[in-house]
């Protein structure tokens, strides 16, 4: 049955008896210690040595100590590391540290779910995982309202984990917005397949080949660039806005029509089939296995693919477009503005 907490199913006490330790300051990690002092929380951050964000984090008037002298000191980690650096870190640097009865959370499951973090018995483990970028953790909060979370426990040591949980939820802002219950696999598994599949996998690549169709045809690349990929966040926008049935509303009687009857020409059978295969290798592990090998070997291949995506037709284009849209411009001008540069 589906959970949804609010601020009146938490007990803001139990996180303020707590000792926290808010490992990396990066975007999640300055939003959540940041906003965790102004809930009248303990915090300290835990960096490594030489860490740019320490100077951020010493500005912003919090103690900075090594990730093994903050773990030691508190009795709650939050790890907002990296994901890729989390497992080195946890089992160096933090492990040794833990005690009974401390606890240990994420903002995301991908560590615990394919257990390269495997946390003794008498420690909880859980998970807040805001549903939206540092800056906006930040930002809802300070302007009264919050960022819905995801909270999840995988080991419940003291019989208290998902109380606790709440309770960080609160203490971020996040029961202002809403609080869903879910497991770290099921988190892990959704977010992994969102992203691949749909939001930046899937959506990415359908762009690229809409472009390369028409260009391949001889239509000019200005009008492929407009077509397949400006006005995507339009039809985004009124879906995100009003469903799929309002965006259909908004559009012509043509382009619905066509969209109802070529649309599943697109997302095929054999398309589908595909999506079910991708879903397989997050489940068994392939994909966990793939990425963490990547990772020890260097990430080449991560980084030969990365290139050659900035050597896509449509990004030149793109370029030349929006430097004639300074409405775009500028809307990015701001975000660097907001997130630092
Ligand atoms: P980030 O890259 O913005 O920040 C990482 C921080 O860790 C930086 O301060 C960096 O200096 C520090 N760091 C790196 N290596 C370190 C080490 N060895 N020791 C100590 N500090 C180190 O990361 P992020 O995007 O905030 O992600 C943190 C967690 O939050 C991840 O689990 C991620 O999946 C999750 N998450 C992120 C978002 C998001 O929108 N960014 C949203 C929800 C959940
Ligand atoms: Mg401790």
């Amino acid at each position: 049955m589906t959970k949804l907490y609010y601020a009146k199913d938490a007990d803001p006490s139990l996180i303020k008896s707590r000792k926290v330790a808010v490992i990396g300051y990066g975007s999640q990690g300055h939003a959540h210690a940041l906003n965790l002092r102004d809930s009248g929380v303990d915090v300290r951050i835990g960096l490594r040595e030489n860490s740019s964000s320490a100077s951020k984090a010493k500005e912003a008037g919090f103690r900075v100590l090594s990730n093994a002298e903050a773990a030691a000191e508190a009795d709650l980690i939050m790890l907002l590391l990296p994901d890729t650096e989390q497992a080195r870190v946890y089992n160096e640097e933090i492990a040794p540290q833990l005690v009974e009865g401390d606890a240990i959370f994420f903002a995301h499951g991908f560590n615990i779910r394919y257990q390269t973090i495997t946390p003794p018995q008498g420690i909880d483990v859980a998970m807040v995982a805001p549903k939206g970028p540092g800056h906006l953790v930040r930002r809802t909060y300070t302007e009264g309202g919050g960022v819905p979370s995801l909270i999840a426990v995988e080991n419940d040591a003291t019989g208290k984990a998902m109380a606790l949980a709440l309770s960080y939820a609160d203490a971020i802002g996040a029961t202002r917005a809403g609080v869903l219950e879910t497991t770290f696999k099921e988190e892990t598994e959704t977010d992994l397949f969102g992203e691949q599949v749909v939001l930046c996998g899937g959506l990415t690549e359908l762009v690229q080949a809409g472009f390369e169709t028409l260009t391949e045809a001889g239509y000019q690349p200005e009008s492929a660039y407009f077509e397949c990929l400006h006005e995507l966040k339009l039809i985004v926008d009124l879906m995100y806005e009003q469903g799929i049935s309002g965006m259909r509303f908004s559009i012509s009687d043509t382009a619905e029509y066509g969209s109802l009857t070529r649309g599943p020409r697109v997302i095929s059978d054999s398309v589908r089939e595909e999506m079910r295969r991708i879903l397989t290798e997050i489940q068994d592990g392939t994909f966990a296995n793939e990425w963490i090998e990547e990772n020890k070997k260097g990430r080449s291949n991560y980084h030969r693919l990365q290139e050659d995506g900035k050597k896509h037709p449509v990004e030149a284009i793109g370029a030349k477009l929006r430097e004639m849209m300074p409405f775009i411009t500028a809307g990015k001008k701001r975000l660097e503005d907001i997130s630092g540069g």
